[in-house]
């Protein structure tokens, strides 16, 4: 039996590398390991928590779907459907609801943090949408769930229904594990904060080695190295702790570290690695991405098959969910 893994990613627009980086490299690893078998979704329904554009959705599902097969999730590795596609999501989400507290809810810090001077004008969904989550993870009993420590409160939520439900109604529900890997914590081009679409601070898996070089040769480096002759601290420049430390390898890491050190290098110098070293991961993607863009029955057969495979699972699963309820009989 393979161990069953679930991760979603919402459909936000163009995908960056710092979702690469956190997420989806981390996906495709497991997806090639024989041990595991992914369920991997685009949780459109968790999109919608926030204000959005209707009409810009389906063009950022799309877009979100390319690029994660371009990146390496194939349907000989693992599932990629879209969550909507399973309705049981949100039927197995409310019945979570009656199965949650609200003081449960309202420790979240993530909704702390989203909801931040945004008074009573907050939707709902925003509040409750860790269960919509633990319902996603649930609904397919999987075992492991890809986190980071930034999500271990929400894993740490979808356990505690799994186990009240349990307790309630009897044995359905595995308690998910998380499989925490190397924290990676990516910040934008402007080296404050994290990448984000909404800061403008990103950079997309598809751009082209030239729209990456334009970013990359004017991004902040230790603002120790005023001159050439400065010597810097790697470990203080963002482009050492965000980029070369996944793109580049160890041996040339470490001489990149120790010629900071001593001003042996140059920043433009330095930065021309890291587009080279970019340019060997990201261009394959981006070809493949340009390809899959220009044809979409790929990605289109792919998702259609893994909604009706995700689809029968969850039927299985409500089957027996509604019986122990009492809806069914
Ligand atoms: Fe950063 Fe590289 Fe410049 Fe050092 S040489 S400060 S690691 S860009």
């Amino acid at each position: 039996m393979k161990k069953r893994f679930f991760s979603g990613i919402q459909p936000t627009g163009e995908i960056h590398i710092g979702n690469y980086l956190g997420a989806i490299q981390r996906w495709v690893e497991l997806a090639n390991n024989p041990e595991y078998e992914g369920i991997l979704s685009i949780v459109d329904y968790h999109a919608m928590t926030m204000p959005y554009e209707a009409k810009e959705l389906t063009a950022k599902i799309k877009e979100a779907a390319t690029m994660i097969m371009a990146c390496g999730i194939q349907p000989h590795n693992s599932i990629l459907f879209i969550q909507s596609h399973v309705p049981e999501h949100t039927e197995l989400a409310w019945i979570f609801n009656c199965n949650c507290t609200m003081g449960e809810l309202s420790r979240m810090t993530q909704f702390k943090d989203k909801s931040q001077d945004r008074g009573e004008s907050v939707w709902a969904g925003l509040f409750t949408y860790p269960v919509l989550q633990a319902a996603d993870i649930l609904l397919y009993k999987a075992q492991y769930v890809p986190v980071g420590e930034d999500q271990l409160q929400h894993l740490e939520l979808s356990r505690d229904i799994a186990r009240r439900f349990n307790a309630r109604f009897g044995e359905v529900f595995p308690e998910p594990q998380a499989l925490l890997g190397e924290a990676r914590r990516v910040l934008g081009i402007d080296g404050d904060k994290k990448m984000s679409k909404s800061l403008g601070n990103t950079i997309s898996l598809s751009e082209s080695s030239q729209e990456i070089w334009k970013k990359l040769s004017t991004a902040k480096t230790d603002e120790r190295r005023k001159r050439r002759q400065d010597p810097g601290i790697p470990t203080d420049c963002n482009i050492f702790t965000s980029y070369h430390r996944y793109f580049t390898g160890k041996e040339e890491l470490a001489t990149i570290d120790r010629e900071c050190r001593c001003a042996g290098i140059g920043c433009m110098d330095c930065k021309k690695i890291l587009a080279k070293n970019m340019e060997t991961i990201l261009s394959p993607i981006r070809e493949k991405y340009y390809e899959l863009k220009k044809d979409f029955s790929a990605v289109e057969q792919f998702l259609n098959a893994s909604a009706l495979r995700c689809h029968s699972i969850a039927q299985e699963t409500m089957t027996e969910v509604r019986k122990k309820i009492g809806i069914r009989w």
